[in-house]
């Protein structure tokens, strides 16, 4: 499994993660199977968020004797980030997960507190050893802007957005402001959240074909394009354990460059679109 840098000076973190909403909606111990399978073959990034309802208590179940091996990762609702709010929320969240900290802690998405506010509770976070970074996510460019006016450089760990092959808007704007501050980015939904491309179009012959020359299968090729560059990671959620031994298989998955063109044009970025695409 390839690991990089987790943001600005950040300790090396598994390329591919595991994505954990609705996590909680089936069978449980298939879930913390699924989880600890994938944790086994590498994907040690686990994401999660106060939002996602019982996936914080299928976590805790997982990493159960584990917690070092893993880089964990919550979220707090705009609707509780305050300077306050967020920190309670924190607390809520570490108490779910069984543990004394999280590897990183992010806005979930911009909501009407003053980002200023969310920021501040952060730091106290960092400060009290409760976090070991933050992060935002589904900030566009001039939220980041925004946010590194507050923080200042080599605060903010990540941005965590909308990435699969048939949704690029982030590679506009998002990955080059992300790249120039050393800031990483997570995709997510890195499958469309469901929707992956059909074997029988056009898209789905090509990651085939490319897939056949690796011996590998289309999920990891997709995989391997959305973690092509040095800041990106994809975290995508199986609560089945064959999926998360599929999905780690594309670890150390590296395309040519001829293959990422191939991909590039059955699956074209587009123009910028005037939001940011989110779930
Ligand atoms: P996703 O990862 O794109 O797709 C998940 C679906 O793909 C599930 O149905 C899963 O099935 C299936 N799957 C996974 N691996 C597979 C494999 N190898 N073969 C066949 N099917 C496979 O969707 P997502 O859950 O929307 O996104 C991933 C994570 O990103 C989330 O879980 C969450 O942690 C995060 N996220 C963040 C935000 C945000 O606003 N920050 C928004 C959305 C998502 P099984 O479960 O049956 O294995």
């Amino acid at each position: 499994m390839r690991s990089r840098p987790f943001g600005p000076g950040g300790a090396p973190v598994s390329v591919i993660g595991q994505g954990t909403w609705h996590i909680d909606h089936g069978d449980r111990q298939q879930a913390v199977a699924a989880l600890r399978r994938g944790i086994d073959l590498g994907l040690t990034h686990i994401d999660t968020a106060e939002m996602y309802g019982d996936a914080e208590l299928v976590i805790a179940e997982a990493i159960v004797g584990r917690r070092d091996d893993v880089f964990l990762v919550s979220k707090v609702l705009p609707s509780n980030a305050s300077r306050r709010g967020t920190v309670t929320a924190c607390e809520r969240s570490l108490k779910r997960l069984r543990t004394d900290r999280l590897d990183c802690y992010l806005l979930h998405w911009r909501g009407s507190y003053p980002l200023s506010e969310t920021v501040a509770a952060f730091e106290h976070l960092v400060a009290e050893g409760k976090i070991r970074s933050w992060g935002v996510s589904n900030f566009d460019d001039d939220d980041l802007d925004e946010t590194l006016a507050i923080a200042g450089e080599g605060k903010i760990a990540c941005n965590q957005v909308l990435y699969h092959l048939n949704e690029r808007a982030i590679e506009h704007a998002v990955i080059p402001w992300c790249k120039q501050h050393a800031v990483a980015v997570v995709a997510y939904s890195p499958f469309g959240s469901g929707d992956f491309p059909q074997a029988n179009g056009k898209g789905g012959q090509a990651l085939h074909r490319i897939a056949q020359a690796h011996g590998a299968s289309p999920r990891q090729v997709a995989l391997a394009f959305l973690t092509r560059d040095p800041q990106l990671f994809a975290i995508p959620k199986a609560s089945n354990p064959a999926h998360a031994a599929e999905n780690a298989g594309a670890g150390d998955l590296v395309l040519s460059p001829d293959q990422l063109a191939a991909l590039d044009e059955v699956f074209p970025l587009g123009t910028r679109p005037r939001g940011l695409p989110m779930l």
